[in-house]
Formats: C-alpha cells, structure tokens, sequence
C-alpha cells in the first residue's frame, strides 16, 4: 500500500472556496520544493485521492496544502469538513516538475 495514514494537525480556511492545512509527514517521505504529491480520504473502506501541490517546504517536519473547495467535487466536498485529529492518506511518493532543477537559465522566469 503505497498511502499512509496521516494526522491533520491544524485547519484554516481563507474564503469560501479556499482552505489550507497541515498534516502529520509520512516518515522517510522526501520530496523537492514544487513538487505534488496524491492525498485522499477514505469513504466506506474507499480512497478516494488527488493530486496536490505540497506548499510547505522540505525541511519542515510536517506537510502544507491549499485546497480549493468544489462543492460536489468527490473528494473536497468531504475534505473541506476535516478538523485537527482526523486522518488524511499521502502516498509515499512525490513527484513533479515544478522544481528550481527545472528551471533552464534565461534571464526571465514567467510563473
Ligand atoms: C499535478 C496536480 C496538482 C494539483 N494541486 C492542487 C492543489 O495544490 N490544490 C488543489 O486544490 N487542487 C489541486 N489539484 C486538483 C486536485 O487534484 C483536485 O482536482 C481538486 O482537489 C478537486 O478534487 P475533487 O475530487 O473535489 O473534484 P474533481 O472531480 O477532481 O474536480 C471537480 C472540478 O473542479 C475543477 N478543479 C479541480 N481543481 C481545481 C482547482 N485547483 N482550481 C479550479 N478548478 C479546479 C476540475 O477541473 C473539475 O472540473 C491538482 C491537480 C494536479 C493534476
């Protein structure tokens, strides 16, 4: 099983359609600054999981999310309730190529 159980340590939401969080990390999960990783929630024995951009840094011990909220959306419908103390499944594998390795010289960088 590639996902582990992780604990939301901390909720905020920043409008009606935004929210971010933090979740306990996975431990030996390492990842680079931009990349994403597949988080989800279990519904009757089901995962259901997305991909997310990871927003907090690599060198802190736990993991950072923004969220959107799309109101029928399978899984933020469900994600939006979550509280401190319930669990959120991360796979053990980030990935992504939004990182600064990248990034060919040039003198502007568009983002
Ligand atoms: C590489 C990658 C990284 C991603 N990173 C993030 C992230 O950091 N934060 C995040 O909220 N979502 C991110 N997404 C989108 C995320 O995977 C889900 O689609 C989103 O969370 C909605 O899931 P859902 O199951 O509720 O609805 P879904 O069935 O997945 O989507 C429902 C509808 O909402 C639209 N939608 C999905 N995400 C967004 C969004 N961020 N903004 C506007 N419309 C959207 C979809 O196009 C679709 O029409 C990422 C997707 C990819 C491929």
């Amino acid at each position: 099983m590639p996902y582990s159980e992780q604990t939301v340590q901390s909720v905020r939401p920043w409008s009606k359609q935004t929210f971010s969080f933090t979740l306990s990390r996975p431990q030996d999960f390492a990842f680079e600054n931009g990349e994403f990783v597949t988080i989800g929630l279990k519904r009757e024995g089901k995962l259901v999981a997305r991909a997310y951009s990871i927003v907090s840094t690599a060198d802190r011990d736990y993991l950072e999310f923004l969220s959107i909220h799309v109101p029928d959306g399978p899984l933020t419908s469900q994600l939006v309730r979550i509280r401190p103390g319930d669990s959120v499944w991360v796979n053990s594998k980030a990935t992504g190529s939004l990182t600064l390795n990248h990034v060919l010289p040039g003198r502007t960088l568009y983002m």
